[in-house]
C-alpha cells in the first residue's frame, strides 16, 4: 500500500503535499511473470504503462522508491509546443522535415497529456495560457528573431506582441497562444488510479540492479527477487549503468523558488528571458495560496554551489517582485542530449526488446508523454513515425551543440583529476552538523556527512557507476556525481541513476 510521497531531494516541492492513496501491490503479491515491465514510475514509465494495459498487456510498473519519486515531482509542469533545442538548432541537425517531425511528436506528447486529462477525468489544475518569450538585449532581440523563424518555418504558430506581463524589462517579445500547466503529480496520481482500475500492478521500494535475458524472457533481477517479462521499458530518466548515455546525456541541476508576493502581481501566463541559463515564470495556486514559481540558475550536477544557486535565484526574484515570503525551493535534475533530440526506443548494446527513453532537456512533459506512446507503439508492433528520428542508435554529429561537447569534456576530465583532487582535510571536525564534505582519513578520501547528533556517515566517495568522486549537495543533502550525474543520499542509498548499486560504507568508531 503505497503511503509514502517522497523525491529524492531533502527540499519540499509544492507538488509533495499531496499523497497518491492507490493501493498498490507488494513485493510477494507482484505477479513473477508478465508480457511488459516498465521500471521507472514517472511521467514517462507511467503514461507508458497506462497505454499498454489499455491495449490488452499485462503490465508491472516497478519504482526503486515511489511514483513521481525522480524529476517529475521536482519538475515545474510547463506544457509547450516548443522546447529547449530550439527549431532552428533541430532544422540545421536534422534538416527541415526533422524539425517538423520534432514539432509533430512535441505536439503529439502535448495533446496526450490533454487527452488523458478528459478521458480519465484527472483533476490536476490544467490551465490553457499564453507563453511569452523575452529578449533583453540586442543579442537576444537576433536569438529571439531565430526563434520566431525556426518556429514558424515548423508551423508552430508564434507571433510579435507588444506587453509582456513581467516585471523584467525587456527590448522585444514573442507569444505563442495554448501553452499550458498542470500539478504533475495530481497528474500522475489520475494515471495510476487509472492504471489500477485497469488492473495493473504497482511495485514501489524495488530498484532493479540488473537484466538479463532467460530464454525469449527478460529476467529483472532486484536483489534475491527476479520478474520476467517478454518486452522491458527502461522509463528512468538515465538508464543505469555504464552506455553510451553516460557520454550522450550530460546532467544538469535546475532550481526553482515558489513565492507569495505582497500584491496580486502574479501573471496569468508563461514567461521565459533568453539568459544563457535561462529564467520563467508562472502561477500556481497550492493550498488555496497564489504562488509565483520562477526557475532557473541551472548547472552541471556535482559542479557549482547549490546554495549560491538559491541564493542567486531568490536575489533575481526580489530585484523585480515584492517578495512576501518564499514558501518552497527545490531543485531536481535532467539530461542534455549530445545532438539536441531525445534517444526514444531500442536500447543499444542490450538485448532486443530492452526500451529506453531518455535525453528529455527540461521538456519531459511533453517528451515523456509522446515516448510512452512511441515505446508503446514498438512493443505492440504498431509502426510509429517518429522512431528514425529519435532512434538511440541514430549517430549524428555533436557540432553546433557546443555547450554539450564543452560540457561533457569535463567527464573525461572528472575520471582522472578526482583522484588526486578532493580536498585534504585531516579531521571530522571541520563538518558542520546536518552537511557533509570529503575528508581525509590515514590516507582514505572519505564522503562523511554529519547528522545533527554529531554521528558521522561515512561512505567511499567513489561513484558506483563510473568510479569519479562525487561532491557534497548541501541543499538536497545528497552526494551528487560530477561525471554522470548519478546522486545518492547520507547513507549511500541511490536516489537517481544512472548508478544501480549504492556507495560502499565505512564503518567509524
Ligand atoms: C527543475 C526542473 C523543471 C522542469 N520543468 C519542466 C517543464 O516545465 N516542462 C517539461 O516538459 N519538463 C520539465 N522538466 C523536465 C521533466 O520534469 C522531466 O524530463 C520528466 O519529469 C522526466 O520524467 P521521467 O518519467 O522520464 O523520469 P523521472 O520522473 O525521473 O522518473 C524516473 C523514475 O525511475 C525510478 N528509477 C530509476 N532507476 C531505477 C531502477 N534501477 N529501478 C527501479 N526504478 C528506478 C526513479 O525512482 C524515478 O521515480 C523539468 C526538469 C527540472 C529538473
Amino acid at each position: 500500500m503505497n503511503k509514502a510521497n517522497q523525491r529524492d531531494g531533502a527540499q519540499l516541492a509544492p507538488w509533495k503535499t499531496i499523497v497518491n492513496d492507490e493501493p498498490f501491490v507488494s513485493v510477494t503479491s507482484a505477479p513473477k511473470q508478465t508480457d511488459v515491465i516498465i521500471i521507472g514510475a514517472g511521467i514517462t514509465g507511467v503514461t507508458a504503462a497506462l497505454r499498454l494495459i489499455k491495449a490488452g498487456k499485462n503490465v508491472l510498473l516497478i519504482d526503486a522508491h515511489n511514483p513521481g519519486f525522480g524529476t517529475t515531482g521536482g519538475t515545474s509542469a510547463h506544457i509547450n509546443t516548443f522546447i529547449d533545442t530550439t527549431y532552428k538548432e533541430a532544422e540545421d541537425a536534422f534538416g527541415l522535415d526533422g524539425a517538423k517531425l520534432l514539432a509533430d511528436a512535441v505536439n503529439e506528447g502535448f495533446a496526450e497529456i490533454k487527452a488523458n486529462i478528459a478521458e480519465y477525468n484527472i483533476e490536476c489544475d490544467y490551465a490553457e495560457l499564453p507563453g511569452y518569450i523575452y529578449a533583453e538585449d540586442d543579442d537576444q532581440v537576433k536569438e529571439l528573431d531565430n526563434v520566431y523563424n525556426g518556429t514558424s518555418r515548423v508551423g508552430v504558430s508564434i507571433r510579435e506582441v507588444e506587453s509582456v506581463p513581467v516585471n523584467v524589462p525587456y527590448k522585444q517579445a514573442l507569444i505563442l497562444d495554448g501553452q499550458a500547466q498542470f500539478h504533475p503529480l495530481k497528474y500522475l496520481n489520475g494515471l495510476l488510479r487509472a492504471f489500477n482500475d485497469a488492473g495493473g500492478f504497482v511495485l514501489e521500494n524495488t530498484l532493479i540492479d540488473d537484466i538479463s535475458k532467460e530464454g525469449v524472457l527478460h529476467k529483472c533481477i532486484a536483489g534475491d527477487k527476479y520478474f520476467y517479462a517478454k518486452d522491458v521499458f527502461y522509463a528512468t530518466h538515465i538508464p543505469p549503468k555504464i552506455t553510451s548515455f553516460s557520454f550522450r546525456c550530460a546532467p544538469y541541476r535546475s532550481y526553482v523558488v515558489a513565492v507569495e508576493l505582497t500584491n496580486a502581481q502574479y501573471p496569468d501566463a508563461l514567461i521565459y528571458d533568453l539568459q544563457e541559463p535561462y529564467h520563467y515564470f508562472r502561477t500556481h495556486v497550492i493550498d488555496g495560496q497564489p504562488l509565483l514559481l520562477v526557475g532557473g540558475n541551472d548547472h552541471k550536477t556535482g559542479h557549482d554551489d547549490p546554495d549560491q544557486a538559491f541564493a542567486d535565484l531568490e536575489f533575481y526574484v526580489r530585484k523585480y517582485y515584492e517578495v512576501a515570503s518564499v514558501k518552497y525551493k527545490w531543485s531536481s535534475q535532467y539530461y542534455i542530449p549530445a545532438d539536441g533530440l531525445p534517444y526514444i526506443g531500442q536500447m543499444p548494446e542490450t538485448a532486443a526488446r530492452v526500451w529506453c527513453a531518455t535525453g528529455y532537456n527540461g521538456n519531459g512533459m511533453m517528451l515523456g508523454s509522446i515516448s510512452a506512446k512511441i515505446v508503446s507503439d514498438l512493443i505492440l508492433g504498431i509502426e510509429n513515425r517518429y522512431e528514425k528520428l529519435f532512434s538511440p542508435s541514430r549517430i549524428k554529429p555533436i557540432a553546433g551543440f557546443g555547450e554539450f561537447v564543452k560540457e561533457n569534456a569535463d567527464v573525461a576530465y572528472h575520471f582522472v583529476a578526482d583522484r588526486f583532487k578532493a580536498e585534504d582535510i585531516d579531521s571530522f571536525k571541520e563538518i558542520e552538523a546536518g552537511s557533509g564534505k570529503i575528508v581525509e582519513l590515514d590516507g582514505e578520501k572519505i564522503a562523511a556527512y554529519k547528522d545533527e547528533a554529531g554521528l558521522i556517515h561515512a561512505l567511499s566517495p567513489v561513484c558506483t557507476h563510473a568510479g569519479c568522486f562525487v561532491n557534497w549537495n548541501n541543499k538536497e543533502k545528497s552526494w551528487d556525481c560530477p561525471c554522470h550525474g548519478a546522486r545518492y543520499d547520507i547513507d549511500g542509498n541511490v536516489l537517481t541513476g544512472p548508478a544501480d548499486k549504492g556507495l560502499e560504507k565505512f564503518t567509524t568508531n
